[in-house]
């Protein structure tokens, strides 16, 4: 890999934008735009693990839920089975 440039300061220093201003010069980051870049990598990283297990979580209670669905499609189909035995019981009388 080739040695980059030395970075050159601008306003944008120490902000992600910064960063992305040195690198689109080919430039390494200076110092403040790589601490604002390792900043939001390790915010993005905590995010993207917060979100990963409220999707773990979801998907158990989706899981759970997809039980209880099940469960009590179940007991429908048992009580309708009792109620049409019923009913032949009635009209056989
Ligand atoms: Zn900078």
């Amino acid at each position: 890999m080739a040695l980059k440039k030395t970075p050159t300061a601008d306003a944008r220093c120490g902000t992600r934008r910064g960063y992305q201003a040195h690198r689109s010069r080919g430039e390494r980051a200076c110092r403040a735009c790589t601490d604002a870049h390792g900043a939001y990598g390790a915010g993005w990283s905590a995010r993207h693990r917060r979100l990963s297990a409220e999707v773990e979580r979801l998907r158990a209670e989706l899981a759970v839920a997809e039980r209880g669905r099940d469960a009590a499609a179940e007991g429908m189909r048992e009580v309708a089975e009792l109620l049409t035995d019923l009913a032949a019981r009635l009209n056989n009388d």
